[in-house]
């Protein structure tokens, strides 16, 4: 196989509760991974379950054992209401750390070039000592530091589910080593990623928050990767990229009010292939987050498969959103004053 995809799946059933829209019915078309030509591309991986040096270079051992003992305890929650943990949710927490860091670990020693580990629970909201928004080991973050400790210093990580990863930017705000980018719908869960939010202390500079309004959509996304994403990326210059992707920016998606279309989706990723292309060998990989409608998912989830496999998108089933779009024109001048770009 030429290029493969590596991808692994961690659908985590006993980690469930019925009517939470986090639960094991958002892998339900997992098997959509079989579609030719798709399928041609992809490798599979076997997840492991993470191991436990690796996870505490993200979150100290007191964590990881509070996590376990709810765990054993459970069925209850482990914040304000809306982060479950059942009893098979440690070990599930465990694996879908295990998935990102094996998927990562298969791009790094070559036997793909890129990635998705499709995993839950999802784990953007969760910092050092504190879970929340569904999360409950943040599995980018392990992937990152596990990166790191293989040697590939600069690690850039773009996130672009709808919501902000509060727990991703707390753990790396004072690591210049780490640059996190992030578009979110500003003003809604968790309440943080504000303009002016750009890192503290030696990481000063590498934090950049885009903070979104309602119905910025596809053409919104354009403009921040050409006048954002690129020459922020290519000032920082990574070995590798690493993309906490939520699918929850699409249009039809219940929880939020962005509106990116399967088709921007696809288009976010071939941007995305290219810098990656452009400036570490194209080493890319993706790491489930949120998307909460389990049809539109898995065509997003699709639509980002086929940008690394080089193929059009076979179909939009959706289509674009049913209302304008708003400029983000402003927005974006702010962010280059913010973070010294040239005005393109
Ligand atoms: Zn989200």
């Amino acid at each position: 196989m030429n290029n493969p995809i590596a991808y692994t799946v961690v659908s985590s059933l006993g980690h469930d509760l019925p009517g939470h829209p986090e639960n094991p019915r958002r892998f339900q078309h997992f098997n959509r991974l079989e579609e030719p030509p798709l399928s041609e591309k992809l490798l599979g991986i076997e997840a492991n379950l993470a191991p436990m040096s690796v996870v505490t270079a993200v979150h100290p051992p007191s964590y990881i054992s509070a996590l376990e003992k709810a765990s054993s305890q459970g069925p209850g929650f482990l914040d304000h209401g809306d982060t479950y943990i059942t009893t098979a949710s440690y070990e599930a927490a465990l694996e879908a750390a295990g998935g990102a860091i094996d998927v990562v670990q298969a791009v790094i020693n070559g036997q793909a070039n890129s990635g998705f580990a499709l995993v839950r629970p999802p784990g953007h909201h969760t910092s050092a000592t504190r879970p929340s928004g569904f999360c409950l080991l943040n599995n980018i973050a392990i992937a990152a530091r596990y990166v790191q400790s293989l040697g590939h210093q600069r690690v850039m990580i773009f996130d672009f589910d709808v919501h902000h990863g509060n727990g991703t930017q707390d753990l790396f705000e004072m690591d210049r080593s780490i640059l996190y980018i992030s578009t979110h719908q500003y003003g809604i869960y968790p309440g943080t990623g504000s303009i002016h939010e750009i890192g503290s202390g030696e990481g000063s500079g590498s934090v950049v928050n885009i903070p979104l309004p309602a119905r910025a959509g596809d053409q919104a996304f354009d403009a921040i990767t050409t006048q954002l994403l690129q020459p922020i990326a290519k000032r920082f210059q990574p070995d590798i990229l690493l993309i906490s992707a939520g699918f929850d920016a699409h249009w039809n998606d219940p929880l939020a009010n962005l509106q990116l279309s399967t088709t921007g989706y696809h288009q976010l990723g071939i941007s995305l292939l290219h810098l990656a292309e452009e400036l570490c060998e194209g080493k890319i990989v993706y790491f489930l987050e949120g998307g909460y409608d389990p049809d539109d998912l898995w065509d997003n989830i699709l639509a980002i498969l086929y940008s690394l496999a080089g193929e059009p998108l076979p179909v939009d089933r959706l289509g674009s959103a049913p209302f304008p779009e708003v400029s983000i024109d402003q927005i974006i001048e702010t962010l280059q004053t913010l973070h010294d770009l040239e005005p393109m």
